[in-house]
């Protein structure tokens, strides 16, 4: 029997990725080769027409809600006050007053440092790690680089866990944001050897396998929703699907997975955000109990730190 509660948790934040019908027109999920996630998801994918009645696809090795990312404003959900609720649990539509992005507004960014998931872990008493490598040196040589920053090297600097740059990528230490590494190579040329999207997968399950609380962070999905390409939206969800492909084969069996997002895009290749639900996929030892709870993206990082046993 495997465990039912897990001893950590690894949450991949996928930007702009929601949950629209599979019509193959404006859906990239509808036209791509994802065979990761289908085996993963016992032959469905992350269409509206594949999911049951509650929303939910469920059988497979992994479990996926269709979760709310409207927090209950009119409006476009926006990646500021997404990216905080995922990490926060907090409604930070309601609070902040309306959706905002792309960056997380100065109003949220102490809300966001004292109440997200790697602070609250590290207050716990646990560990956290932010598996993205970041030019964490850049930074602290110009500040001003960090004016208008996204929540996740937000939520790692507060927690004292933004610390991997290019030495640890270059290691094997640390996950690009663009997965594989051809952004980093446009500066470091073959000084980095480049990496398949399954092997920086599974780079990422040897890394979460440190620490009770892992992040990492993906945004090229939402580029690609942005710049309102069916092929480019199709690339990028291929990589995606090889690199969750090489994490599910690695990750520890103590670890719960979850995959989520901060509002929909890609999945409309029209171009622009969108108002449809966003999925929580979930692999491992908590992922039923995840799968109960997460209505909205503000269910998430709640559930998983009561699961740690690190709720206050
Ligand atoms: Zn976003």
């Amino acid at each position: 029997m495997p465990p039912s509660r897990p001893s950590r948790v690894l949450l991949v934040f996928l930007d702009g990725v929601g949950i629209g019908p599979a019509d193959a027109e404006r859906n990239p999920f509808a036209r791509a080769r994802l065979p990761s996630l289908r085996r993963l998801l016992g032959g469905r994918l992350p269409v509206a027409d594949d999911l049951d009645a509650d929303g939910k696809i469920l059988g497979g090795a992994m479990v996926l809600v269709a979760a709310d990312a409207t927090m209950g404003v009119a409006g476009t959900p926006q990646s500021g006050t997404g990216q905080t609720a995922l990490l926060t649990g907090r409604n930070t539509a309601v609070e902040y007053g309306r959706h905002f992005g792309p960056w997380v507004p100065t109003g949220l960014r102490d809300l966001l440092a004292a109440e997200n998931l790697l602070t609250r872990a590290v207050q716990a008493g646990g560990t956290a790690a932010f598996a993205n490598a970041y030019p964490v040196a850049s930074i602290a040589a110009d500040p001003r680089i960090f004016r208008r920053p996204a929540a996740p090297p937000l939520a790692a600097r507060a927690a004292g866990v933004l610390t991997r740059d290019l030495p640890e990528l270059a290691r094997g230490e640390a996950v690009a944001s663009s997965i594989t590494h051809e952004r980093w190579r446009e500066h470091t040329g073959d000084a980095l050897p480049d990496i398949t999207a399954a092997e920086a997968g599974r780079r990422l399950a040897r890394i979460a396998a440190g620490a009770d609380v892992t992040l990492f962070a993906h945004y090229d999905t939402d580029h690609a929703g942005h710049r309102g390409a069916m092929e480019g939206a199709i690339a990028a969800l291929e990589k995606v699907d090889a690199f969750l492909g090489g994490l599910a084969d690695a990750l520890p069996a103590d670890a719960l997975l979850v995959v989520s997002s901060d509002h929909g895009n890609v999945e409309d290749a029209t171009g622009g955000h969108t108002l449809n639900p966003v999925p929580v996929l979930a692999m491992g030892p908590g992922s039923g109990e995840l799968a109960a709870r997460a209505r909205a993206i503000t269910d998430v990082a709640p559930a998983l730190l009561q699961m740690l046993g690190m709720e206050r």
